[in-house]
């Protein structure tokens, strides 16, 4: 039966702001590139994840937590609250559980943005936001970034975006270490602009790559929550503890926003294998800091070894590197990708003449180099 028949459009019955809206586009799986091409040994440097993967630790929580996979999670979250707070010195109450920092993405636009309100957000910033704002009928202002020979080129202009904000800017939007630039704020500036919000507005502080960040004297915005009553603090299981496939992320904020996105999320938001697997990779920081530092060894020298092809990348305090290709990124992005390199276009975020390149492991790192060193000088 062919459902797609040509005259009946249901889809034109969803809300104007939900028809307008432009899909994410995520990396490319492992999987779909070895059914494309036949290929097998595919390294995927398109997502930020951590290539060393979870502590066993957390590998096995997850395998014990199947012995009571019949029974519905702990809908509070209650354990890995309970760890979260005493990791980050906070309250319980503080922490809010979501399926990935991305659906407290989404919790917070639904809590606080309507149609009449607006949020403001960096150009090449994380491009979730302009689509969980987007998503509620609300204006996203976009603030220009830093030109290109700043010294954090193309990274947040914070004084943009507090020119863009106003009496409906219910919501500005920070990443922190920023994806996919990799740039990083000041941490004075940063605290600054955070206390001029003012109360009318929630700034939410997205430190997905935070555990890269702090290892090398990076912001903590927990620190920032008892002085700013308006302050988010969104941080993530998949990136340095190795769990994106699990989905877990928090956020870490006043309990009464704590409460409201509490009203918003869905009973059994984080399921019982995520639950278990955070908390053990928590409890393993040891597992988390040697990936952490691992990661830190490669990038420098990758950095410099991909400028030594000829290539400028833009500094980074996370674990990936945004690389100018110039007018062949795409035939490049392409080109790898036959030889079983994923890495990730960002023409999505009109950046067309880059692309991302997570740090991978030594090995995976100098077969990027390689495969990039052999491709005919006219493609790059
Ligand atoms: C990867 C990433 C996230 C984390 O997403 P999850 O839903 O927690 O996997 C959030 N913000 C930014 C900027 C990211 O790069």
């Amino acid at each position: 039966m062919n459902l797609a028949s040509a005259d009946l459009h249901p889809g034109e019955l969803a809300v104007a702001a939900v028809r307008s809206l432009i899909p994410y586009v995520p990396g490319k799986p492992i999987g779909e590139l070895e059914r494309e091409y036949g290929l097998h040994d595919v390294a995927k440097l398109a997502s930020n994840e951590n290539p060393w993967g979870p502590s066993v630790r957390a590998v096995s929580a997850m395998q014990q937590a199947l012995n009571d996979i019949w029974l519905y999670p702990d809908g509070s979250g209650h354990d890995l609250r309970l760890a979260l707070a005493r990791h980050l010195q906070v309250d319980a109450a503080c922490i809010t559980l979501g399926n990935g920092s991305n659906e407290l993405l989404v919790l917070l636009a639904e809590a606080f943005l309507t149609p009449a309100h607006n949020a403001v957000y960096s150009q090449y910033a994380f491009s979730i936001y302009p689509l969980v704002v987007q998503a509620t009928g609300a204006e996203g202002r976009v603030a220009p970034a830093l030109p290109i020979d700043d010294s954090m080129p193309l990274g947040h202009d914070l004084e943009a975006m507090a020119a863009r904000a106003d009496g409906r800017t219910r919501l500005i939007f920070i990443a922190n270490p920023n994806n996919p630039t990799g740039t990083w704020l000041d941490p004075a500036a940063l605290r600054r602009f955070i206390g001029q919000a003012g109360a009318d507005s929630i700034v939410v502080l997205d430190e997905a790559y935070f555990e890269y960040a702090q290892a090398q004297g990076g912001t903590d915005g927990v620190a920032w929550l008892g002085e700013f009553p308006h302050l988010v603090v969104l941080r993530t299981f998949s990136k340095a503890y190795g769990l994106a496939g699990a989905r877990v992320g928090y956020a870490v904020s006043h309990p009464e926003v704590a409460e409201v996105l509490n009203r918003l999320r869905m009973a059994f938001n984080v399921n019982s294998i995520a639950l278990a697997g955070a908390a053990a990779a928590l409890a393993d920081a040891p597992h988390m800091q040697r990936c952490v530092a691992a990661t830190h060894a490669e990038l420098a020298p990758l950095r410099r070894s991909l400028e030594a092809l000829g290539l400028k990348t833009i500094p980074s305090a996370a674990n990936f590197l945004l690389v100018h290709f110039g007018a062949h990124a795409a035939q490049v992005y392409d080109q790898l990708l036959r030889q079983g390199m994923i890495v990730r276009p960002v023409t999505a975020y009109a950046l067309p003449e880059y692309l991302r390149i997570s740090v991978g492991t030594p090995a995976q790192n100098q077969r990027l180099l390689q495969l990039l060193a052999a491709l005919r000088p006219g493609a790059m």
